[in-house]
């Protein structure tokens, strides 16, 4: 009888799961699950011990869900990938396996890590690696030069096409194994990592995450566009913790998406198509990451950027990650963030403007920070995202694009519900003044307790331009 063994790693679903169905699909074959964590690694990159957690119980339901099926999952956990590729090795050996599976990942030491194993194994195992976790495959959408685009637009407009002729289909789960009986479930350890609460907000399950998807897509995805930038409304999907950890897959959603509105191709002006758009965000940042490895390694795109100098002030630089700058809008998206793990697209924008253009700190501070708070922290996403606020990534905001703190909150939380929900200090103070608290405090005769603003936007804007100005010279 022939071993396959299935390589668990952000695919942590057994529906639409290319590697686990193509494990499966030989009916005579032995199928058993493997899934290895690396905490001192994650402790280096500073994940987030919300998104361990929500990995740990998401991992307690896919063994159960394999379990059903007559596959065993088993769990090993490493001190870096060196270290997972020689136990894996040992582990195929004592196995008897003929032949690994897994689902790609695109970071680039992942990458090294799976070329190294496929070479240490070569001998007596067959390795079977998908592009599972995009819509299309890093290097399948071009230029006419056959190179990655570095703006968004003309690369949305190419994988829409290639899109359409593509197969996204979704695999269903596999059936359970035949004469195999339901493996004994040993309890799963916790990882060597701190765990977190996570709220109320993220079921665990991929069906929790499934329902979630349908009744966005039926219910609320035609206003996408007039809600995804109001912060007081829940008017985005909230998947991302899901699609992060593999939980659910983008050919799911888009097929979920497509079901409800069969027309999102060619109503490019709907809420649906906007939806779309921002899955191909989430296929742009990948393929980048891919065609330039640097940004894996937190380099800039833009390389004059490297040389702006910085402010090192870690007064601010705490002020901001408390929630505590004096700017209502910054402090109530920080504070959602280090008390739920998650944020508005609209505010991980203007917080990170404000890091970086307001406080001129490096964006890196920003990018590990948010690393280490978020549910669905993502390299690709969050350092596309940090560049792309910073003015240093591909198809980036141009340096001298700086968003006004104050008017971003009256412009997106005009009457204060957002900011009056993360930030009790300021419950007494009216609508048209929440965004310039003191100003009415002062008019009241009242101390509030709340932050002065730590910099003056104004002042600050100028500061920073001339920073970028005074790099661009140098380089
Ligand atoms: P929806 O609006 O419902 O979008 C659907 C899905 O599309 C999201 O779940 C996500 O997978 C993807 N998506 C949406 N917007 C983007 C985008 N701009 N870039 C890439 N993918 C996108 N997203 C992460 O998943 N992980 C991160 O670590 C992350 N860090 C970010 C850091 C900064 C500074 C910025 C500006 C953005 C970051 N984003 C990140 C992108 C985006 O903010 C989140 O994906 C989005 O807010 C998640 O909410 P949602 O699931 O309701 O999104």
């Amino acid at each position: 009888m022939t071993t396959h063994l299935v390589w668990f790693r952000n695919d942590l679903r057994i529906t639409d799961n290319r590697a686990l169905h193509a494990a499966c699909e030989d009916p005579q074959a032995r199928v058993i699950a493997i899934f290895i964590a690396t905490p001192e690694q994650w402790k280096q990159h500073e994940m987030a011990p919300r998104q361990a957690t929500f990995i740990y119980q998401h991992l307690q339901a896919l063994q159960h869900s394999l379990a059903e099926r007559g596959i065993a999952l088993h769990y090993h956990q490493c001190d870096d990938f060196a270290d997972s590729v020689s136990w894996l090795k040992d582990f195929c050996a004592s196995e008897k396996v003929d032949a690994l599976f897994y689902n790609k990942q695109y970071e680039i030491n992942e990458r090294q890590r799976d070329l190294a194993l496929e070479k240490a194994v070569s001998d007596t195992v067959m390795c079977h690696a998908f592009d599972d976790s995009l819509l299309l495959p890093p290097g399948s959408v071009t230029t006419g030069n056959d190179e990655m685009y570095k703006v968004y637009t003309p690369f949305r407009r190419a994988f829409l096409a290639r899109l359409t002729e593509s197969d996204s289909r979704s695999l269903p789960a596999p059936q359970a194994r035949e004469n195999v009986e339901k493996p004994v479930m040993h309890k799963l350890m916790p990882f060597d990592y701190p765990l977190a609460a996570i709220g109320d907000d993220f079921a665990i399950g991929e069906e929790a995450a499934r329902n979630q998807l349908r009744s966005f897509c039926r219910e609320q995805v035609q206003d996408y566009l007039e809600q995804r930038d109001l912060p007081a409304i829940d008017g985005t999907s909230s998947l991302s913790p899901y699609l992060a950890i593999g939980v659910l897959s983008p050919r799911q959603c888009l097929n979920r998406l497509r079901t409800e509105c069969p027309d999102v191709l060619e109503k490019t002006d709907g809420g649906a198509f906007g939806w779309l758009n921002e899955l191909v965000w989430r296929e742009f940042y990948r393929h980048l990451i891919v065609a330039w490895p640097k940004l894996c390694k937190h380099q800039p795109f833009v390389e004059w950027t490297d040389s702006v100098r910085w402010r090192d002030a870690p007064d601010d630089l705490q002020a901001w990650k408390n929630g505590k700058t004096g700017y209502p809008i910054v402090d109530a998206a920080m504070r959602q963030l280090n008390s739920t793990g998650w944020m508005h697209n609209r505010l991980r924008m203007i917080v990170a403007s404000f890091l970086v253009k307001d406080l001129l700190i490096n964006w890196r501070e920003g990018e590990r920070y948010f690393m280490s708070q978020l549910l669905d922290g993502d390299l690709a996403a969050n350092n596309g995202g940090w560049q792309w606020g910073a003015s240093t990534g591909t198809d980036a905001a141009p340096y001298f694009r700086i968003f006004n703190p104050t008017t971003q909150g009256e412009r997106f939380d005009k009457a204060g519900r957002f900011i009056k929900a993360w930030l009790p200090e300021l419950a007494d103070v009216p609508e048209r003044d929440i965004h310039q608290p003191h100003r009415w405090a002062e008019k009241q005769h009242r101390v509030l307790d709340y932050p002065l603003p730590v910099i003056d936007h104004a002042r600050a804007r100028k500061d920073t331009l001339a920073a970028f100005e005074a790099a661009k010279k140098r380089s």
